[in-house]
């Protein structure tokens, strides 16, 4: 088929009224095949046929670049099988007997886990001594167990960081429904042998309760330091053990915070180089951004405000619940492409991928949920469509390939060290620790034979 501009590369078909770029708003609709698409206004999407007529790759891109585009159906997904195999040891601890798993961290050192259970108490998981043991317990002065937990481990396994967002509670059984407990979100930094805490984490109250905590331990040398949220849209560098600010700013901060941003839970890059963030700003939107640590820690202060390195990247309209990993110590992996949504705004089953350095979109694709998101090599997900049941989908980022499905498996979390997943049945009191091969490729790595 030939351009309508006489062009002869290849086509794709637009409505007569994107044709006559008469539109702000219009549909990009998948056909199902690879990632072909149409450009429609959306009285012909109502239509069972409108008159087609077709574009050339450079044409359609000056149309497209002339409204915005909501997405409808859902480019195809590319299979190419690859063989994987699973593991499973499974653990008993009566300790774990009806006590909600609340969250998870993988020990850095080893093959170990922290759990945190609903109860208030931390336990260290040793599965090469098949152990659970106490470590401490936290008090509801420190978090509210009923709210969203966020729990890190610092590299040298000395320390955690707790925190819980937790929202309001009214009583809803009286017709005013007065306020039971107010929202918060705070926590603090644990000593893992003492049990004594180290270090308040608070960020204050301006609607903090709408993310998580921001919180992420890097390793300075011999210093274990923390990142962390200190107001609703700041995040300072400390050390816990000594309550020393790294980052600290003249005090006239709030003069200038002309900034609105709320930030969320952070991921810094393996060589220290990026922190990303994904946050919010009004009305509200949600935000995907990163900055660079070492200008941030050396050089500038306001870096995550106001720095010339931070680079955003996604922005949704009232959603910033997505996760997101580092692939590389470039490449920067976010659930739900910002263009690819339902008409409630709502992202669709994706990742978007993009170098930080540049802040371009390298690629995206479709198909991981947000349920489950690990990367170790490959893309770990949740399986698209599956109305609920649980799977464990393995993709390939250079190509948004779906490798495999593994039926029955949603790990609560993964450890990168030991390549081992982790799966809580608290009815059964069972640990379940699932090991990943892949007999096809070096990237899985161990030869079974
Ligand atoms: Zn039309
Ligand atoms: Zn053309």
């Amino acid at each position: 088929m030939k351009c309508i501009n006489g062009h002869t590369a290849k086509t794709t078909p637009v409505c007569q009224h994107v044709l006559n770029r008469e539109i702000e708003t219009g549909v990009k609709r998948f056909t199902g095949v690879s990632d072909n698409f149409e450009l429609l206004c959306e009285h012909c999407l109502t239509l069972e046929t409108y008159k087609h007529h077709y574009l050339c790759d450079s044409c359609l891109e000056e149309v497209e670049g002339e409204a915005d585009w909501m997405f409808h159906g859902m480019p195809e997904i590319p299979f190419r099988n690859e063989s994987f195999t699973f593991e499973d040891t499974v653990y008993e601890f009566k300790e774990l007997k009806d006590n909600a798993v609340i969250a998870t961290a993988a020990d850095p050192n080893n093959s170990a886990w922290l759990i945190f259970l609903a109860n208030g108490k931390l336990f260290y998981f040793d599965p090469i001594k098949n152990r659970l043991v106490h470590k401490l317990s936290i008090s509801d002065d420190c978090i509210r167990r009923d709210g969203c937990i966020n729990l890190k481990i610092s590299h040298d396994s000395s320390m955690i960081a707790i925190t819980s967002c937790a929202p309001y509670i009214y009583d809803t059984h009286v017709s005013d429904m007065p306020l039971l407990k107010a929202a918060s979100n705070h926590g603090g930094v644990f000593d893992l042998c003492s049990g004594e805490m180290l270090f308040k984490l608070d960020m204050d109250s301006y609607h903090t309760e709408n993310n998580d905590f921001p919180l992420a331990f890097i390793q300075q040398g011999e210093r274990a330091l923390l990142i962390h949220g200190t107001d609703w849209n700041r995040v300072d560098i400390s050390d816990p053990r000594t309550s020393e600010c790294l980052t600290a700013r003249d005090i006239d901060y709030k003069a200038r915070a002309v900034d609105t941003e709320w930030l969320g839970r952070l991921i810094v890059t393996p060589d220290l180089q990026w922190v990303a963030t994904v946050g919010w700003v009004w009305h509200p939107i949600g935000i995907c951004y990163a900055w660079n640590l070492q200008v941030w820690l050396n050089e500038n202060p306001w870096e995550p405000e106001y720095g010339k390195s931070k680079k955003k990247f996604s922005a949704w309209e009232y959603f910033w619940e997505g996760p997101f990993c580092w692939l590389s110590n470039e490449l920067l992996c976010i659930w739900g492409y910002d263009k690819y949504h339902d008409a409630n705004d709502t992202p669709l089953d994706s990742v978007a991928i993009y170098n930080v350095k540049t802040g371009e979109l390298a690629s995206w694709f479709a198909g991981p949920t947000k349920e489950v998101f690990f990367f170790d090599g490959y893309l770990f997900s949740g399986k698209p469509d599956s109305g609920g049941a649980k799977a464990l989908t393995i993709w390939d980022v250079s190509d948004g390939a779906l490798l495999y499905t593994e039926p029955d498996l949603a790990p609560l979390d993964y450890h990168a060290d030991t390549r081992e997943f982790i799966s809580i049945d608290t009815d059964k009191a069972q640990i379940k620790l699932t090991t990943w091969f892949n007999l096809d490729s070096a990237v899985g790595g161990v030869c079974l034979s």
